[in-house]
């Protein structure tokens, strides 16, 4: 039977992305019969899709990949310390080729619906193209950041020119030389587009609504010598990320800010401002993420910097964020973005001052003038975290439609299980350690978790596991307990769930969908849930054996 026929599996990844990836791996290991849907033509999900010029790790690119295989770690050379998305993409075809991953996995296969059949403990799947199947397990690896959100502006169809959404960038090459661009959008990704492409087009205008506080990646190639190296610490790196909050290898320093002198503040961040990836946010001293004076003093000396970067007085103050500190929304970093103000052929526009009143046939019109452009991005973010729950109509017990549950914001066990949604996983769910930690190391471990949860399953012929709403709400209730300590809880910003082209996702209305409590302490307690025999979830026992009742459930479907 080819994988395309069979209508039911015992357990359904949702996504060929980084967990997705993991995942089945795990559960072929396991002997587990799964297949792996995407509804993308191929594996990679972020690194497949976003294909913008500039697009690459802000982690350390070896502190990116999967530990779980010596081989992998072996065999992979990472050529950049902070490597660019098409490496990114042949190294997760390299891990899914390496371990023949590819055979479980079904692309163009976009997963409509998944309704929870209550008699028979089984998930049925509806795709878009019609077909239908069954699980036991559905575990979806959708990713934090994969729904796009384009901005809704008058005339957006009208333009004659080429506009795309940065997720969508064109898999062939765009011709920008000599050409118009507009960019929209000053988070992570505009930043990283607005620096790459501004030497290579004719004219390039930003249109910016808030900047963002960002510093230099300082980005570096990798020799054979270097990458040894990296190899030979393989097993202390990783170790090293289980013990930062963030699962990097960046670890706050942990002097107390107002026990140093204010000289050596500077020099520490002199010294960060220099160093490589997210050493300026995730090694500076804890209290700013947490104390408003010490951020404001450490915003203004990101603000000297980029002062002393651009030319133009009046454009660097227009790009120093003035309604929030550095750090407290996730800090893009960048190559050269603030030296792309000083060429002739960029140009600011600050639409907070001048907004966008639609885009024409041509270009676009703000309320001060009209401009021609012969290509626009839009580097507008994405609808983060639950968007991709959202899109799929999942339907758990009685019927209940989890985006009718989480419309004012999730709700979970761990992060990774949802109270009436019976077996349904979410390795990188809203509130689990996925979402607020370097992706892959807490993906690993939630992976790890959710598949052995699965086992300990089958070893008890348990064929339903749902959490108490109790368990449930005392974890939501943790969640939101870690934001509470956090400047970011005010963050204009995905973490807290805002998004102004999402209906309901307006400012304010914080939705509470990131772990803050650090990796420690998030590893540690889904530990003393799997210790203590998942407490926090009931099991339901099956009258036959799970095998025999797949099978019928399979003859049914079929
Ligand atoms: P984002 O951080 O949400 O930024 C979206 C930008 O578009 C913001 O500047 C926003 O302005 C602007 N915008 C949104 N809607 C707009 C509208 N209708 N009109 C005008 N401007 C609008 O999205 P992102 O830059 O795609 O980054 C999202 C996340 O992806 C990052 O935080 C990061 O986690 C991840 N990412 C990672 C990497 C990496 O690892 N290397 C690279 C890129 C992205 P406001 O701020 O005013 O809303």
């Amino acid at each position: 039977m080819t994988v395309e026929a069979k209508s039911h599996y015992e357990a359904i990844v949702i996504g060929a992305g980084v967990a997705g990836i993991y995942q089945i791996k795990l559960l072929s290991d396991l002997g587990v019969d799964a297949t792996v849907l995407d509804a993308a033509p191929d594996l990679g999900g972020t690194w497949y899709w976003n294909r913008y010029p500039g697009a690459r790790f802000d982690s350390e690119s070896y502190t990116y990949g999967y530990s779980f295989s010596k081989e992998v770690l072996d065999e992979w050379h990472w050529k950049e310390r902070f490597s660019s998305q098409p490496e990114n993409l042949r190294y997760l075809n390299f891990v899914a080729d390496k371990f023949d991953l590819r055979k479980y996995m079904q692309f163009n296969c976009k997963v409509a619906a998944a309704h929870f059949d209550e008699t028979a403990n089984l998930w049925r799947l509806t795709l878009s193209d019609g077909r239908k199947l069954t699980c036991r397990f559905p575990i979806l690896a959708v990713g934090l950041l994969s729904i796009p959100t384009p901005p809704k502006i008058k005339g957006m169809e009208k333009f004659k020119g080429r506009s795309f959404h940065t997720f969508h960038w064109p898999h062939e090459p765009v011709a920008l030389a000599g050409k118009k661009v507009a960019v929209i959008g000053t988070g992570a990704t505009g930043i990283q587009v607005i620096a790459e492409i501004a030497d290579k087009v004719g004219d390039l205008t930003v249109f910016q609504r808030r900047p963002n506080w960002s510093a230099p990646l300082h980005n570096s190639a990798i020799s054979d010598a270097e990458m040894a190296e990296i190899r030979s610490r393989y097993k202390e790196i990783f170790a090293q990320c289980s013990r930062t909050p963030g699962g990097f290898e960046h670890e706050p320093d942990r002097r107390g800010f107002y026990e140093v002198s204010r000289e050596e503040r500077l020099a520490l961040w002199d010294k960060l401002y220099a160093s490589p990836g997210f050493a300026v946010w995730l090694r500076n001293f804890r209290e700013i993420f947490t104390d408003e004076k010490a951020n404001a003093e450490f915003s203004e000396y990101i603000a000297g910097r980029i002062r002393q970067r651009v030319k133009d007085p009046a454009v660097a103050e227009k790009l120093i964020p003035r309604d929030h500190g550095f750090g407290v929304q996730r800090v893009p970093m960048e190559t050269h973005y603030f030296e792309a103000y000083n060429r002739d052929n960029v140009h600011l526009v600050d639409i907070t001052e001048t907004p966008i009143v639609e885009i024409t046939e041509t270009g676009l019109r703000t309320t001060e003038r009209e401009f021609d452009f012969d290509v626009i991005v839009y580097a507008t973010g994405f609808d983060a975290i639950t968007g991709a729950y959202d899109h799929i109509d999942i339907q758990g017990v009685g019927g209940v439609k989890l985006r009718d549950l989480w419309s004012d914001g999730p709700s979970t066990f761990l992060g990774m299980l949802v109270h009436g949604f019976p077996n349904l996983l979410m390795p990188s769910g809203p509130q689990s350690g996925s979402a607020s930690t370097n992706f892959p190391r807490a993906i690993e471990t939630c992976v790890d978790w959710c598949t052995g949860l699965l086992k300990y399953m089958r070893e008890h012929g348990y064929v339903r596991a749902e959490p108490t709403l109790d368990a449930q709400e005392r974890w939501t209730e943790h969640v939101k307990q870690m934001y509470s300590a956090m400047l970011m809880r005010k963050a204009k910003s995905w973490f807290t769930g805002y998004n102004s082209n999402v209906p309901g996702h307006e400012y304010g209305k914080t939705r509470y969908l990131v772990y803050n409590g650090g990796a420690p302490k998030y590893v540690s307690k889904i530990a003393q849930v799997a210790h203590n025999d998942y407490a926090g979830i009931n099991f339901t026992i099956g009258s036959e054996p799970l095998t025999d009742r797949e099978r019928v459930a399979e003859t049914n479907a079929a």
